[in-house]
């Protein structure tokens, strides 16, 4: 065993035999923002074997406050979140197979991304992305954790398919952080994300070195401004409930045939248009046809066209970020005018 992993083997907790499970396993992150960054961190500088991790954004400036993995190199290189990382986490850990995956996670390509891993951790901002993982996770008998937070607090709780309740589960439990407080109204302190991450790093280290008995358990929730510490017992919560999902088996968000084709990102004026059949596009050739039309910038990962007081983000399978509205019928023209359909 490698002197990198030294200290993490002296802990009693991991150990020579925790440290060559580890070495074995597949974590996969789902959004890689403030919370991905720092688990990711930890995680690839912990020795797993493989991490994927999928983001369907790129770096702006508001992200450099809180997104650890990211500066102002990125910004300038317009780099994909998941890119951008991968290249940090790469120096950081060269032994670690890591995977870029620049898509939004939806119900058709949830099974070749997420497989049959070992864990897969939420770095998402929206409940429609943790569902389908919900879905997906409980139906195959994978392990999540859950993670949010905004303002000062953060939420985090772990998912253990058929042996805790699941997301759907405790949903009425979870606190709402209000109808109108988004990263938008509410904003965000950096130690909150890095505090939450920590605890779903820590407790993916445990559910990947088999340290099943040390798992946290219920729902659990702090204020970093305000100093309040507290865990939800959630625990009867699944024999309590009639869910939808582990109990009924009726995976919805994952057999959905149809998704929107237009999203509004959390707290960004900004709309994701979905290529009808995600077709894969030639960004050059594409810039060679906008670029009579408004101010266009390319490169391997994604297409930038200025126009007006719009910005287009088009990714090579034609999925767009259009930020300067959040009305999805002005995006909507605006990708059929420019991008087509
Ligand atoms: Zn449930």
């Amino acid at each position: 065993m490698s002197e990198r992993y030294a200290r993490q083997v002296l802990f009693y907790g991991i150990g020579n035999k925790g440290q060559k499970i580890l070495m074995e396993k597949t974590a996969v992150l789902v959004g890689c923002g403030a919370l991905g960054c720092t688990s990711a961190n930890l995680l690839v500088r912990s020795g797993i074997k493989r991490l994927k991790v999928i983001d369907r954004d790129f770096i702006e400036e508001s992200n450099l406050q809180r997104q650890s993995l990211f500066d102002e190199e990125d910004i300038k290189r317009n780099l994909p979140k998941a890119v951008a990382a991968q290249k940090k986490l790469q120096k950081i850990n060269s032994q670690v197979q890591i995977e870029a995956i620049v898509v939004d996670l939806n119900p058709s390509n949830i099974e070749t991304i997420i497989g049959n891993a070992n864990v897969v951790i939420d770095g998402t901002d929206n409940f429609e992305t943790r569902f389908l993982i919900n879905d997906y996770c409980v139906k195959h008998g994978i392990p999540w954790i859950y993670g949010a937070c905004i303002g000062s607090v953060g939420l985090t709780m772990n998912i253990i398919p058929s042996k805790t309740p699941c997301l759907r589960c405790v949903l009425d439990t979870i606190p709402p952080f209000g109808a109108t407080e988004t990263c938008d109204t509410a904003g965000i302190i950096a130690p909150i994300a890095s505090m939450i991450a920590s605890i779903q790093a820590t407790e993916a280290l445990k559910i990947l070195t088999e340290n099943y008995d040390a798992l946290s358990k219920g729902l659990f929730k702090t204020d970093l401004w305000r100093n309040e510490t507290k865990r939800l017992h959630v625990e009867d919560a699944m024999e309590k409930s009639d869910c939808i999902t582990c109990k009924q088996h009726n995976y919805e968000f994952l057999s959905r045939d149809k998704y929107s084709m237009a999203t509004s990102l959390c707290g960004r004026n900004a709309i994701q248009i979905l290529h009808p059949n995600g077709s894969k596009l030639n960004l050059e050739t594409l810039a060679g046809r906008l670029g009579k039309v408004g101010e266009v910038s390319f490169n391997n990962f994604l297409l930038r066209l200025k126009i007006d007081k719009y910005e287009l983000t088009v990714f090579s399978d034609g999925r767009s970020i259009i930020t300067g509205t959040n009305d999805a019928s002005i995006a909507k023209g605006l990708y059929a005018k420019y991008i087509g359909m």
